[in-house]
């Protein structure tokens, strides 16, 4: 099964209109079309219509919805909001959202259904605390997020979710997980999807890994059978950083 790589920078609350048309122009300047992997940024909502107006190439997410339509819910905003400016992806459960927000499994279960409904692709992120990990709980974690967060979501549907494997030791802190860690967990994710699902979806779905991933390793984990791209952070910021990237994976 060839799954197409895809790799998205989140950029987080980061980026004023001005810093997100830079960025674009510059990315876009550097893409053909022709590149072997999909390429896209995760704005935050002031500037996604900036970025769907000037993306060529270039997947235009967010970092989040709501799963309801409309009403009065103060602050949040709707999949039917980012379908009309021509979003395509968006980011559900980040461990930011997760850890600071209180959002979980239950709310990115309804979330991802929305956006299936809409023909949104949802980027479901999960991963361990270092606590976790130490305690060598990293397997149940991913396999309980995992469950939780698919509640309701059919075949069809997760053969088309990109799944997100980010340890939260990682993210941030510059030390990444190893090649073979994030290959196994990677594995683990498909494995799980095998078991909840069937063979046929776990060989569709596309798993990132990230957590610290950088221009001069991000090779190392594109090189891994389960892994299927990554989803960066801080070295998403800067023009020349990503193109260093673009250009390690093209
Ligand atoms: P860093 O690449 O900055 O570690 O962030 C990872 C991340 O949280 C992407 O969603």
């Amino acid at each position: 099964m060839s799954r197409k790589p895809i790799i998205v920078g989140n950029w987080k609350m980061n980026k004023l209109n001005s810093e997100a048309l830079e960025f674009m122009q510059g990315i876009e300047a550097h893409l053909t079309g022709e590149e072997k992997a999909d390429y896209g940024i995760a704005a935050p909502f002031t500037c996604v219509e900036t970025c769907v107006k000037n993306a060529k190439h270039l997947i235009v997410a967010t970092q989040n919805c709501n799963e309801k339509d409309s009403g009065a819910y103060t602050g949040e905003v709707s999949v039917p909001m980012l379908e009309e400016i021509g979003v395509t992806y968006c980011i559900i459960g980040h461990s930011e959202r997760r850890t600071y927000y209180n959002e979980t499994n239950e709310a990115c279960a309804l979330k991802c259904k929305r956006l299936f409904a809409s023909n949104i692709t949802p980027i479901l992120c999960i991963g361990e605390t270092e606590a976790e990990y130490d305690a060598g709980e990293t397997a149940n974690v991913i396999k309980t997020q995992l469950k939780g967060s698919l509640e309701g979501l059919d075949a069809s549907e997760v053969s088309r979710l990109v799944i997100a494997y980010e340890p939260i030791w990682a993210i941030g802190t510059g030390k990444s997980a190893d090649q073979t860690i994030a290959e196994d967990c990677c594995k683990l994710v498909r494995d799980t999807v095998k078991d909840l699902y069937d063979e046929d979806t776990a060989s569709k779905v596309r798993v990132q890994y990230g957590g610290s991933v950088k221009p001069n390793n991000i090779a190392e984990y594109m090189a891994c059978e389960d892994i299927d791209g990554a989803l960066i952070g801080g070295a998403s910021l800067k023009v020349d950083s990503f193109i260093e990237i673009i250009d390690a994976t093209k």
